[in-house]
């Protein structure tokens, strides 16, 4: 399993992405999702929080969409 975050500042007009850890556009400001098997099950966690939540483009590319 891995670990992962997500932003929990995201720029205007920007979603809050999630990040595996270790990618190098991990954001400074950033909450724990806990480990998942996959990006799908912590992306879904995100969106518990933050509707717009997206995978990252780097780290959770199967699981970006915008
Ligand atoms: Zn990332």
């Amino acid at each position: 399993m891995k670990h992962y975050y997500v932003n929990t500042a995201p720029w205007v007009g920007e979603n809050h992405e999630v990040h595996e850890e270790g990618c190098h556009k991990m954001p400074s400001q950033k909450r724990d999702l806990g480990l998942h098997y996959n990006c799908k099950t912590a992306v879904a966690k995100a969106q518990e929080t933050y509707p717009d939540a997206d995978g990252c483009y780097y780290c959770c590319e199967p699981c970006h969409r915008k």
